[in-house]
């Protein structure tokens, strides 16, 4: 089995197509950092390729919470036949500020965070940082907060021991325990309250957030603020050939998918994309792909056809369909070799990258794909001429991951996990090939063409 990199087989006017697509992502990066941002820019690109959310309609969307997304395309062919599903998720690793996390120590005022998703913890202090979300004031209103990404925005960063003084705290130590949770605090402050003597820098912060946002001290209870890195999205390499970005994971497959939806026209099988949350904690809580949303809007969808819309629909439906699990891969690290299995691994430039099964030790957690349905999905990539490779997440034993996929096949569908292989994943600046994303976008077009 010969595999190389897919810019091979690309002509100047491919590479021209798969630049001026990565233009459109590094957009949706910027301005989707966050679960509730990334549905807002969803739904506004559904809008405008004439989805609604009259279920009775030939191109529908619902939203859950502010967090999830689901869109439907009627075909041609009955409900029951099931659907072409593609999902993909719109979470991604990152700090939440506490329920109560402001105080004051030596002058400074302070952020406490809650970490999200599998993160390396090191990988987040001494750089720069954005705060983004919500506060639900007592009065039920909302107050969007974004901080930290305009060009005179100020930022936020959280501190690491100067190498002169962190001999015998932190240089002995593993890797996984040099900078603890718990020492994942933000600077956000240093101003004194004139006329105060208890407590003046974190009076002056609550002065300004009740001055620029009328939220006082409780209203953080009442707050989902997440800290992400203030980077912008970049072309990476002197071809620009790579973006670098933070969320990528699950962004890479998050936005092809959407480009893919809004240009579903008259398919044979009816389509769906879900964009879900929650998927880096185990896809659980009312807005993961656990919860009955799916259902919900699949009986909203079958009635809105005039049809009558009882479990056993429902479930045969969802049995009879076929999905791709969009999640990223882990490309081969090129200083970091041996933790692949090289003959098995993905590759950055190779294409959308079909993994079979994840999980660790013995694929326990998987969700191992059909040979038959394997067949089924690398046909329709060979006959549309996607460029595609197949790799597992690492040696065996080496550790493991997870996907939505295997919340899916519990509904009997055939499912199968793809998506682009990332460099430095889960880190605040993830690496991807532009190539990948853009054969992702063919992927999904192809596959709700079928
Ligand atoms: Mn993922
Ligand atoms: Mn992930």
């Amino acid at each position: 089995m010969q595999r190389q990199s897919g810019w091979r087989s690309k002509s100047k006017q491919d590479i021209k197509a798969i630049y001026d697509f990565s233009e459109r992502y590094k957009d949706f990066l910027d301005r989707a950092k966050t679960e509730r941002e990334a549905v807002r820019c969803i739904t506004e690109a559904l809008t405008g390729s004439g989805f609604d959310l009259d279920p009775s309609q030939e191109r529908v969307f619902a939203v859950n919470r502010n967090k999830t997304v689901m869109a439907f395309v009627r075909g041609s062919s009955d409900i029951i036949e099931g659907l072409n599903v593609v999902v993909a998720h719109i979470d991604a690793p990152r700090l939440d500020l506490k329920q109560n996390p402001l105080y004051e120590d030596v002058d400074l005022a302070l952020l406490r965070t809650h970490y999200y998703g599998g993160i390396k913890k090191y990988q987040w202090v001494a750089c720069p940082l954005a705060i983004h979300g919500v506060v639900i004031k007592a009065d039920g209103r909302t107050v969007d907060i974004c901080i930290g990404e305009g060009g005179d925005d100020p930022v936020f960063m959280i501190d690491d021991l100067l190498p002169h003084l962190s001999h015998r705290t932190q240089d002995g130590k593993k890797l996984s325990e040099a900078i603890e949770g718990e020492k994942l605090i933000v600077l956000f402050g240093s101003l004194p309250l004139a006329g105060t003597e208890k407590e003046p820098v974190k009076q002056y912060i609550l002065k300004m957030l009740e001055d620029k946002y009328g939220m006082t001290e409780d209203d953080f209870i009442t707050a989902e603020l997440e800290v992400v890195p203030a980077f912008k999205a970049r072309d990476v390499g002197l071809d620009r050939s790579m973006i670098g970005a933070y969320g990528q994971d699950d962004r890479a497959s998050a936005y092809p998918l959407l480009e893919a939806i809004c240009r579903v026209k008259g398919p044979r099988r009816n389509c769906l994309a879900i964009f879900a949350d929650k998927e880096e904690i185990g896809s659980e809580g009312s807005t993961g792909i656990q919860s009955y949303f799916l259902k919900v809007f699949l009986d909203d969808i079958v009635n809105g056809m005039g049809l009558k819309a009882d479990e056993s629909v429902i479930r045969k439906v969802l049995y009879d369909s076929k999905a791709l699990s969009a999640d990223v891969n882990g490309a081969v690290n090129p200083t970091f070799q041996e933790v692949h299995e090289k003959q098995n691994a993905s590759y950055l430039g190779r294409g959308i990258c079909l993994t079979k099964f994840t999980g660790h030790r013995g694929k326990t957690g998987a969700s191992d794909a059909n040979a038959e349905y394997v067949a089924e999905v690398v046909r329709l990539f060979n006959d549309t001429g996607i460029v595609w490779q197949t790799g597992e997440l690492g040696r065996v034993d080496e550790g493991g991951g997870g996907t939505v996929a295997k919340h899916l096949a519990v509904y009997g569908m055939d499912i199968i996990d793809c998506g682009p292989a990332l460099l430095a994943m889960h880190s605040p600046y993830e690496i991807s090939s532009k190539l990948d994303i853009y054969e992702c976008y063919r992927a999904f077009s192809a596959f709700y063409a079928v």
